[in-house]
């Protein structure tokens, strides 16, 4: 087996990683190190994040620059915050024991006189994120003459995030001579188009296949309906009591709608995404990597360059759009050669998009059954027994205190005590799962009930909502929900049942939204006719069925064991952006991406130009 001594780095460096505790070089390593050291030239590494690249291009940087040189003789671009955070860490520890050794990360969000000052005694590498790399070059606050090596970290989604232009300009303002490198996890056209413009021959290096998925990463689905997507969350979370997960959601606002709930549901939970300040957010992942947090809810953009050993699990609450985004999401998991398991929360008609991602990564995905209560209850007993078991006596603390708690527990037996210790805690989990409902959903009996017009619904539903506009006015479910979404900011899979009548029409939503409808409601317009909501009283009758779009509304109910009231989810029409066909009925033509670009009605600014547009 090759060690690190083979590949030809100093002593130093060989030092700092044993510190680190890396034993052998990892594939990628085994293929960068040597090459890279040897005669220095551009490189183009096809690989995940948690494959060990850091130190793949960072050992070699570390073994060739000269740290006697005040200037920077490397720069290192990374796509977030966090990572280049994540990456100056690594490259500080592999520097260790270079005296004097400098290397500074450059991002926005914090004060840039702060960075400055860092390099002024002299700066070795420099980490960045491409806008402020600008702002600094434009200020004239760094000095890029003698960089010899620029490594793009993470490129495919610098360029996702619309990072080309800054990289460009970073790319101009340094020397002709130096070497790049650039590290991604797909290969995009974008992508082939930097090596190709700022790249030279680039040596190439693949590990594993494009858009693959780390072997020790197991793939698993569970389906259920839309409107218990929160629901097999927490049956998820519960059933793994030492769970230490990320939740991937698809919206900001989705993300703190779900932190906001499991917070309140008593888990140990919080929020990571984009509307959050910086500090809120550093202090949400310091949380996090001290594993004071056993959940972190996160958009792919706030998430991207976590590098947290350890996570047990990757949750897609719901899936992403592009596969890339998937291969990212579940990398958060089995890194440094631990396993993993990357799950994803969804719907019948999202199983199209399972079977992409599958064929995508070339690996499969498993399907599981949510657990029950009685099985979520039995892992949760178990893991109360096991933690009282394996709870670390404190006797000195303690000492004083056992006199007295003995004589309370006297009359008890060992047989009773037993039972009493365990049922304090484990009462609330049998409370709460008394009866629930079996929530894996049955894809036979779903399309049975769809062809029948079948209600799914249990309960009243309080959010329910007359309209005065219906089928005279040309709407039919698809577009009245898209008329609601437009209206109130929601999301389509907020909007429940729709039953779209001849003058009129009723759509759902979950109560407690309620209110943001009402108020989205205020002075609207379809076709110059005014609109009017009301909140309706009970249910109307399930109107004009399936038809030939095949999209229904939805369905009500929901476990509600937690007080909230039923909510219908719209699973049958809130469309998957993911445009994996499926036959739900829609109209085709159009974007299939994304909401907005889809074809005909839609939310209307009435500008006039292009597609036909109706003015609301
Ligand atoms: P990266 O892909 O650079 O984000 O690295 C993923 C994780 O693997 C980090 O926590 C590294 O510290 C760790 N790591 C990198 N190389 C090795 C190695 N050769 N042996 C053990 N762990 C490593």
């Amino acid at each position: 087996m090759t060690t690190f001594k083979e590949l030809g780095l100093d002593d130093q460096i060989l030092q700092a990683i044993t510190d680190l505790g890396f034993e052998t070089p990892t594939p990628i390593q085994l293929k960068a190190i040597p090459h890279l050291l040897g005669t220095p030239e551009d490189m183009v590494g096809l690989a995940q994040t948690g494959t060990g690249k850091t130190a793949a291009f960072g050992l070699p940087i570390c073994n060739m620059i000269d740290f006697n040189n005040a200037k920077p003789e490397a720069l290192v671009i990374c796509p977030t915050r966090e990572l280049c955070l994540q990456i100056t860490r690594d490259l500080q520890n592999f520097t260790k024991y270079k005296s004097g050794a400098n290397v500074v990360a450059i991002y926005g969000g914090a004060s840039i006189e702060n960075q400055v000052r860092e390099m002024r005694s002299g700066v070795n590498i420099i980490v960045a994120t491409p806008g402020r790399m600008v702002d600094m070059i434009e200020r004239r606050r760094v000095n890029l003459d003698e960089i010899k090596f620029v490594v793009l970290d993470e490129a495919d989604e610098m360029l996702n995030m619309g990072f080309k232009e800054d990289l460009d300009k970073i790319l101009q303002q340094t020397p002709d001579t130096k070497k790049t490198w650039l590290f991604s996890a797909t290969m995009p056209n974008e992508v082939r188009r930097i090596a190709k413009n700022y790249m030279e021959n680039p040596f190439e290096i693949t590990v594993g296949r494009e858009n693959s998925s780390a072997d020790n990463i197991e793939h698993q689905y569970y389906q259920v309906s839309a409107r218990d997507r929160y629901l097999a969350l927490k049956r998820i979370v519960d059933y793994y009591p030492e769970i230490f997960g990320i939740v991937f959601c698809r919206t900001k606002a989705e993300t703190q709608e779900i932190a906001e709930k499991l917070i309140k549901d008593g888990y140990n939970a919080d929020a990571l995404h984009g509307d959050l300040s910086q500090a809120q957010r550093d202090y949400v992942m310091n949380r996090y990597r001290n594993r004071h947090l056993q959940i972190l809810v996160a958009t792919d953009v706030a998430a991207r360059g976590i590098d947290v050993d350890s996570v047990t699990h990757v949750v897609n609450f719901n899936l992403p759009d592009d596969v890339e985004s998937y291969t990212h999401r579940s990398g958060r998991t089995a890194r440094a050669g631990k396993s993993g398991i990357s799950l994803a929360i969804v719907t019948q008609k999202e199983i199209g998009r399972v079977r992409e991602i599958e064929r995508n990564i070339n690996k499969r995905f498993t399907l599981k059954l949510v657990p029950n209560g009685d099985e979520v209850c039995e892992k949760q007993l178990f893991h109360l027994v096991k933690n009282i078991h394996d709870a670390v006596v404190n006797e000195e603390d303690i000492r004083d205190y056992l006199p007295p708690i003995t004589e309370m527990l006297k009359d008890l037996s060992k047989e009773d005590l037993i039972k009493k210790m365990v049922s304090t805690d484990f009462n609330r989990f049998l409370d709460y799962y008394r009866d629930s409902p079996d929530l894996n959903m049955d894809p036979k009996k779903q399309r049975e009930q769809r062809r029948d017009g079948i209600d799914l619904s249990r309960g009243e539903i309080s959010g329910r909502f007359f309209i005065n506009i219906g089928d005279m006015d040309g709407l039919d479910k698809l577009e009245l929900r898209d008329f609601v979404v437009h209206c109130t900011g929601l999301t389509n899979d907020d909007v429940g049942r729709i039953d779209v009548k001849d003058k009129f029409s009723f759509f759902e939503v979950e109560p407690r939204i309620a209110p943001m409808v009402v108020e989205g409601f205020q002075n609207r317009y379809y076709n110059h006719r005014k609109v009017r909501i009301e909140v309706s009283e009970g249910r109307g009758g399930s109107g004009s069925g399936g038809g030939s779009r095949g999209g229904r509304g939805g369905y009500g109910g929901g476990e509600d064991r937690g007080g909230r009231g039923g909510y219908g989810g719209g699973e049958d029409r809130g469309g998957y952006r993911g445009g994996s066909g499926g036959g739900s009925g829609r109209r085709s033509g159009g974007g299939d991406r994304g909401f907005g670009s889809k074809s005909s009605p839609s939310y209307g600014s009435g500008g006039g130009g292009g597609r036909k547009r109706r003015p609301f």
